[in-house]
């Protein structure tokens, strides 16, 4: 994180900073005789209970932490209302090594935390969290989601999330282009993980001309093997000319640098939070004529997954059926970014604002 954002923090202070970003409730746990550190954020619980996943990671400080877990949680606020699901937007960070501070006293204790909240907050597995933690957090608390097909649970959200990511696309290209039809389209994906991979083969599917590029050379030789695509390098891909950049690696690849050496008139990919900072460059690629599809609007089908894991009688069918709606919900915000002359981010937090505020009012009917 950057020092200029830290400093921020700190002189905001704690309950500043929670003013600023409408937080509603911010939980610091503590327990000196497993070393766990945690803070659990939970944003707004307006439209149901937080949800949002619990990231372990060595952040250089206790600030750096906690601005990490605001911005977490004020995300998934806006993803799950602008997907018209009836959660709030949470999340949790436990502060430390991942691969020596995790034991099964240490992470039970962390899902008591967890469960002393009574389900106004509800986690799932994300960074540096393994299934056999959350196993371990299970047995503490109910108030836990994204649990493996063989605990009952709706097993991989990536396929769903790299669908979802799919249609969004579709939406944008059809938005830019005047139809939605991808083949042909030259693509550039960035990080063929759990959910590149997956949107690969979508895009393979429809003959799209795709490049690939990641971190791992074995994945690339992999899908290469496997699929007609073409390997470039890391670097490389903000320098080709595309028509989509399909960022499905690391957030913040979006910045100055990356903007300014685009060829591509669309942007669709599964990462969160690509833009480095959300007005500004959300701006520059407005000014660029590069249409953006907001990643928490199009990368919301693992939230989708999680959410009818959540609510009983799972069925992946349904919940494709659901992310299959993010073309309608892309479309209309690019539409709405037009009419307002407002950068798609925008627009999509607008839409996930209104939508928090009038089902809020319909509280106080009875
Ligand atoms: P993953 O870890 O399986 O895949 C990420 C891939 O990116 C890896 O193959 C990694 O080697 C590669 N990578 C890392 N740094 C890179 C770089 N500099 N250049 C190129 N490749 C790089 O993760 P995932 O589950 O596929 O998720 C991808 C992104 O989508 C993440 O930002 C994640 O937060 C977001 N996301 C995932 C889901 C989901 O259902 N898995 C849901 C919503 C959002």
């Amino acid at each position: 994180m950057e020092i200029k954002e830290l400093e921020k923090v700190q002189r905001a202070g704690v309950f500043g900073t929670l003013t600023q970003m409408g937080h509603e409730q911010v939980v610091f746990c503590h327990d000196e005789a497993t070393g766990l550190k945690a803070i659990i954020a939970i944003h707004n619980t307006v439209l149901g209970p937080a949800l949002g996943g619990t990231r372990m990671w060595n952040y250089t400080s206790e600030q750096e932490a906690l601005q990490d877990v605001l911005r977490l949680s004020r995300g998934m606020t806006f993803k799950a209302s602008i997907s018209g699901i009836n959660l709030g937007g949470g999340k949790a960070v436990i502060i430390g090594d991942a691969s020596t501070m995790k034991t099964e006293a240490f992470l039970r204790r962390f899902g008591k935390f967890v469960n002393s909240l009574n389900g106004k907050y509800i986690t799932a597995e994300d960074v540096n969290m393994k299934t056999s933690d959350m196993e371990y957090i299970h047995m503490e608390t109910n108030h836990v989601t994204g649990l493996p097909e063989s605990m009952g649970g709706g097993g991989d959200p990536s396929p769903v999330t790299a669908y979802g990511v799919y249609m969004g696309m579709k939406a944008t290209v059809k938005k830019v282009y005047g139809n939605d039809s991808l083949t042909g389209k030259r693509i550039g994906v960035q990080g063929v993980g759990q959910v590149g991979m997956h949107l690969v083969e979508l895009l393979v599917k429809e003959n799209a001309d795709v490049f690939i590029t990641d971190i791992s050379e074995s994945k690339i030789q992999e899908l290469v093997r496997t699929l007609s695509v073409k390997a470039i390098g890391q670097n490389d891909i903000y320098d080709l000319e595309m028509d989509i950049y399909a960022p499905c690696a690391l957030g913040a690849t979006l910045n100055d640098d990356s903007i300014s050496r685009l060829k591509c008139h669309v942007i669709a990919g599964a990462a969160n939070n690509q833009l480095k900072d959300e007005t500004r460059h959300g701006y520059m690629l407005v000014d660029r004529s590069i249409t953006y599809a907001p990643d928490f609007l199009i990368n919301a089908g693992g939230l989708m997954n999680v959410y009818h894991e959540y609510q009983g009688n799972y069925n992946r069918q349904r919940v494709l059926q659901q992310a299959e709606k993010i073309y309608d919900t892309c479309l209309n915000t690019l539409n709405f970014a037009e009419s307002e002359k407002i950068s798609p981010q925008e627009a999509a937090i607008r839409l996930a604002e209104k939508r928090i505020a009038s089902i809020g009012k319909l509280r106080t009917i009875r």
